[in-house]
């Protein structure tokens, strides 16, 4: 199906199948738990190689112990790696963190900025996060692009693509802007709910008739 499709048949695909999986996930919404916009790129850089379930874990305490970009910059190294150890790739997501809180300082006031160029300037900081923060704390349309989105993206015939910035450029010229938040977290919930790694159930998913990787036996 997917591989002579053309663009203007490929959105017209993408289209119904954003209907229904809306309509499938009405509630669907970013996985990490935050109350700010450092809480949640602190969160977004934890997630790296990690579920959200384990950074949700980890966040309460990490949040409670640090609750200033101050906090980050000037703790023990030791210390922070210790808080965030159990997500994994603690030694350079700790660095990371510490230095992006300490140019978060130098730079932007301790705040967090709201451009895509600023924030991936950020020490740990790629496309997938600043995508993360701009669209879940200050209202920008994106999409990041994880596991769940490069996967199924692939899955669909919407991409033939492993490389995570070129699915993301590839999907905002098929999917128009005002529906990237929504591409995003639908797709996302259904990676969770349905079209499962090494286990999607294809006989129960809404878009079967829309994908080229179903397998309904
Ligand atoms: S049909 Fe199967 S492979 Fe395709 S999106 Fe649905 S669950 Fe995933």
């Amino acid at each position: 199906m997917a591989r002579r499709e053309s663009k203007t048949a490929k959105r017209e695909r993408i289209s119904v199948i954003l209907d229904r999986l809306s309509r499938s996930y009405p509630d669907a919404k970013v996985g990490l738990d935050f109350e700010t916009p450092l809480q949640l790129l602190i969160a977004t850089i934890l997630s790296a190689q990690c579920t959200d379930a384990r950074v949700n874990m980890v966040t309460p305490g990490l949040f409670e112990k640090y609750p200033t970009v101050h906090d980050y910059a000037h703790a023990p190294i030791e210390e922070l790696e210790d808080a965030v150890r159990t997500t994994g790739f603690y030694k350079n997501k700790a660095r990371n963190i510490q230095l992006c809180c300490r140019q978060l300082i130098e730079r932007h006031n301790g705040d967090v900025p709201e451009t895509m160029q600023d924030l991936t300037q950020l020490a740990g900081v790629g496309r997938k996060t600043a995508n993360c923060v701009l669209t879940n704390c200050f209202g920008a349309q994106g999409i990041t692009v994880d596991t769940h989105v490069t996967r199924i993206s692939n899955l669909l015939g919407l991409v033939n693509d492993e490389d995570a910035v070129r699915i993301e450029f590839a999907l905002m010229e098929l999917i128009p802007q005002e529906r990237w938040n929504e591409f995003n977290h639908s797709i996302i919930a259904h990676g969770r709910a349905t079209c499962i790694a090494r286990r999607p159930k294809c006989d129960q998913c809404p878009i079967s008739d829309l994908c080229p990787s179903a397998s309904l036996s």
